[in-house]
């Protein structure tokens, strides 16, 4: 008997995700994880590591009340927002309850419900990546927790405000909805937080890996009414932050944090326009999808080879060619300026060799 088959049947057959780093590359450019192109300094101030951290960090949890415009009660922090995702799923789901989530999207909701062994239900996106609303209605019976992004990764849209309330609306006294907001930093203005007294079904992911550029530091955070977090809590590990992670994540949230944090938003957002200008005069490009986030959707004639093209050259993007209805599409995180004109410059001497 082989120690693989003593494992779960659903552990044997899973596909773990995979993440960027687990794709490997050897390359100077790396624009495939929606990763901040450099890293903010920080000093750790805590430096007692004997005694266990605090279970849910007080300067952390209220700093990011303080910055969602929440209580402190509506915030559980985790290790990355990943985690969020996964103690939803454990928490929730009885093992004959689905989850459900609309492809193409965030890979982790699949791996997280097969992780746990909970049956999924997928509804696709409409063509132009908006919720498909009729259909998610019909789907309701089973689905305990459902999953949906805005921005959406990787399409970088944000759904319809409308279309969200309808979807709280159907699903009160049934099901969990997820609203994950891991780029909302780029377009705060969407954020369903202001929905958090309307809904107590609903709960938001958030993380510090994106606009804050804590990708590194695995925090993230869950929004939702107290009585949710509270199911949660009894969930989670009892000491999910190691002591430097809750002293750095207290400083990015501090005000001078938060400031630094909208400069590199608006300076993303300049590079992601001149990306995306740049993009649409090659004639390799197909199209360019609008962006709300930190990273462009394009679409190309021969999406694959220029994907290999780039790949070869140490140029890193994100494929995306097997997900559902984005054949020939890559995600290109927004990088540095010299590292997006990397991109264009080798696109532009694919374009000539291919002549
Ligand atoms: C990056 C990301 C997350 C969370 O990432 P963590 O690094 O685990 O905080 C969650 N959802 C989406 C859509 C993401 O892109």
């Amino acid at each position: 008997m082989t120690i693989t088959s003593l494992s779960r049947k659903n552990i044997q057959a899973l596909t773990p995700y995979q993440s960027a780093r687990r794709l490997g590359g050897k390359g100077d450019i790396w624009l495939n994880a929606n990763e901040y192109p450099t890293s903010p300094k920080f000093e750790l101030t805590l430096e007692k590591f004997n005694r266990y951290p605090e279970p849910q960090p007080q300067s952390v949890i209220e700093g990011y009340a303080r910055y969602a415009n929440l209580k402190p009660e509506n915030v559980l922090v985790s290790r990355g927002g990943d985690e969020s995702i996964e103690l939803i799923i454990r928490a929730f789901c009885e093992p004959t309850d689905s989850i459900l989530y609309c492809p193409p999207t965030y890979g982790m909701y699949a791996v997280s419900a097969e992780t746990c062994d909970i049956p999924q239900i997928t509804v696709p996106l409409t063509a132009d990546f908006q919720l498909n609303l009729a259909e998610i209605e019909k789907q309701l019976d089973k689905v305990k927790v459902i999953f949906v992004c805005s921005p959406n990764n990787p399409t970088g849209n944000t759904l319809k405000r409308s279309d969200l309330i309808k979807l709280l609306q159907i699903t009160e006294g049934k099901a969990i909805v997820v609203v994950d907001e891991a780029y909302i930093e780029f377009c705060p203005e969407s954020t369903m937080v202001t929905e958090l007294v309307n809904y107590s079904h609903l709960a938001i992911v958030r993380t510090l890996s994106k606009a804050f550029a804590l990708a590194g530091l695995r925090c993230g955070f869950t929004l939702a009414n107290p009585e949710l977090i509270n199911v949660l809590q009894k969930v989670i590990a009892p000491y999910p932050l190691a002591t430097p992670v809750a002293d750095i994540a207290t400083q990015a949230l501090q005000e001078k944090g938060l400031q630094q944090m909208q400069k590199r938003v608006e300076e993303i957002k300049q590079n992601r326009q001149i990306l995306q200008n740049s993009l649409s005069n090659l004639p390799l490009v197909e199209q360019i999808y609008p962006s709300d986030a930190n990273y462009l959707l394009v679409k190309f004639k021969d999406g694959q080879q220029v994907f290999n093209a780039l790949w070869e050259q140490g140029i890193i993007l994100r494929n995306q060619h097997n997900a559902l209805g984005l054949a020939n599409c890559i995600r290109i995180t927004i990088g540095t300026q010299t590292e997006n004109q990397r991109v264009i410059d080798a696109i532009t001497a694919l374009q000539s060799s291919t002549k």
